[in-house]
């Protein structure tokens, strides 16, 4: 309770998995003054973004999954897009989250004055609350490569993540730029739906092969008539992802050597042609970018209609994508699968704390938090998967339910009225940085590769422990750490 003896009220930033999760477990606490803030008209977040043929988590979907909300139900060891889209919004219909949730309303302002926040929306509605959860995902502004003529292309142009589904594939001659997560699964997905098919690769992949096989009837009927199944398959996943989580840490670790071992045999073993299997080498180490994981990718490469250009784009024309071999790619569509701003968050959204801080300033060198869900000088502000926390192959659900919980503790003395407000402290922030920044060395994203994992100075913006350190971090906040009012 705040002083005035009522229940603290909260905004969440965005319906996606995060948000969901957050309205569902505030309820579950007795918190229910809550506004969710969503500027699309449909909750799901990401999964409502990317509709690419091919979308797939390739995250297990019984890991990629609430841990309070499994489903015997899931169609395939790593299933499709539009059925992840489903779930979160059966989750969300489960729980009531649409009911507290504001469509169409996208958070311009958040300024902490006299200890509470004030909200703006787009659309001019105001609001006023006591804690702000942004959980705004991180894979969320597309980036644009800035090739000249883009604007000459006359047929379909699009980023993957805005897919126009207006534009006829049959038949047609596409153009796929980049090579990461995106890109493979279009690859394999279009390949025989389309006429001509060219991937425009600037840096080749490590692919990691794993089987998808769906499940059976028999077997959904099992984990329905046997919760303990389910829950002992997932606590299986659990443990093989952990392995690979504590692999990336260590890039010296005989996990990774397992690993790299396996991208290698599958590069080997999988692509018949000398020649394209060197274009298809990476000349670094696996996991070092974001690892692929793909049990088809190469295959569909192979395929006749199928090309692999390696030669840099020098320009797009009206008629296609121009290589600097002179070569003119021809093309009825160009899709941009060429990643995200990662660095955004919450922006553009301006967030002013205490004292008149802003968010651009706070973050003017670059984004941090500490532990990623709390910044030093914005009491009561909070974020799931924000700054520097764990990526890499494994379940963001996971981070976000243990972040939530860290952030409930840090809530206690707000609730029971002995404080107004709660933030990290500028001394905890600064050597949490300088552990993490320490700690990175170790990492197999610093073995010599360019990925969206590296900030501006190429250190790594992620987590770089072992993710049962992240869980033991997330099992009780450090009150040193943090400041209360
Ligand atoms: P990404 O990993 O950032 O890959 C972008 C690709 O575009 C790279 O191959 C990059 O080449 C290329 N590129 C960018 N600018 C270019 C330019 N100017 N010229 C030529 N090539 C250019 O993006 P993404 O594939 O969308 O994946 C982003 C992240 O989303 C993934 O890492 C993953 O975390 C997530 N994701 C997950 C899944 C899943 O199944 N869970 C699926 C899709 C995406 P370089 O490598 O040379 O930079």
């Amino acid at each position: 309770m705040v002083d005035d003896d009522r229940e603290l009220r909260f905004a969440i930033i965005g319906a996606g998995m995060a948000g969901i999760l957050s309205a569902i477990k505030l309820k579950e606490a007795g918190l229910t003054d809550v506004t969710v803030y969503e500027k699309a008209d449909r909750v799901g977040g990401t999964w409502r973004e990317n509709t690419y043929p091919g979308l797939s988590c390739d995250v297990p979907s019984h890991l990629y999954s609430y841990s309070f909300a499994p489903t015997p139900d899931w169609s395939h060891r790593f299933s499709p897009g539009d059925e992840i889209q489903q779930y979160f919004e059966r989750v969300a219909r489960e729980h009531d989250v649409e009911q507290q949730t504001r469509f169409g309303a996208a958070v311009t302002r958040c300024r902490f004055e006299d200890g509470m926040w004030h909200i703006e929306t787009e659309g001019g509605h105001r609001d006023v609350v006591d804690v702000v959860i942004a959980a705004t995902g991180v894979l969320h502004h597309p980036k644009l490569p800035e090739f000249d003529g883009l604007d000459d292309f006359e047929g379909a142009l699009f980023h993957s993540a805005r897919w126009d589904h207006d534009v006829p594939l049959e038949g047609a001659r596409v153009g796929i730029v980049g090579t990461g997560s995106t890109a493979v699964q279009m690859v394999s997905a279009l390949v025989d739906r389309v006429d001509k098919l060219s991937l425009f690769q600037r840096t080749a992949q490590w692919i990691m092969p794993q089987d998808n096989p769906p499940y059976s009837e028999d077997e959904k009927s099992e984990f329905r008539a046997n919760p303990e199944q389910l829950a002992e398959l997932r606590a299986n996943l659990t443990r093989v992802f952990d392995t690979f989580a504590n692999a990336i840490v260590d890039a010296d670790s005989p996990e990774m050597k397992m690993i790299a071992g396996m991208c290698r045999e599958n590069l080997e073993n999988n692509v018949r042609d000398p020649e394209l299997r060197e274009a298809l080498r990476p000349d670094y180490q696996a996991a070092c970018k974001r690892l692929i994981i793909s049990p088809d990718f190469y295959e569909a490469i192979q395929r006749p209609n199928a090309a692999l250009v390696t030669g840099a784009i020098e320009r797009v024309e009206a008629a296609g994508v121009r290589t600097r071999d002179g070569r003119l790619h021809e093309l009825d569509v160009l899709v941009l699968a060429t990643g995200f701003k990662t660095d955004a968050f919450m922006r553009p959204m301006t967030v002013i704390g205490r004292n008149g801080e802003s968010l651009a300033q706070a973050w003017a060198a670059r984004p941090s938090a500490y532990m990623s869900v709390s910044i030093p000088g914005f009491p009561n502000f909070f974020m799931l998967n924000g700054p520097n926390g764990p990526v890499g192959n494994f379940s963001l659900i996971e981070v976000a339910e243990l972040q939530f919980g860290y952030i409930m503790q840090l809530l206690e003395p707000l609730r029971s009225g002995e404080r107004r407000e709660v933030s990290a402290t500028r001394g905890a922030m600064e050597q949490h940085e300088a552990a993490r920044v320490q700690a990175v060395e170790k990492t197999v994203w610093v073995t010599g590769c360019r990925s969206w994992y590296l900030d501006d100075r190429g250190i790594p913006a992620t987590w770089p422990w072992s993710f049962d350190r992240f869980r033991s971090e997330m099992q009780s906040p450090h009150s040193a750490a943090f400041e209360y009012r």
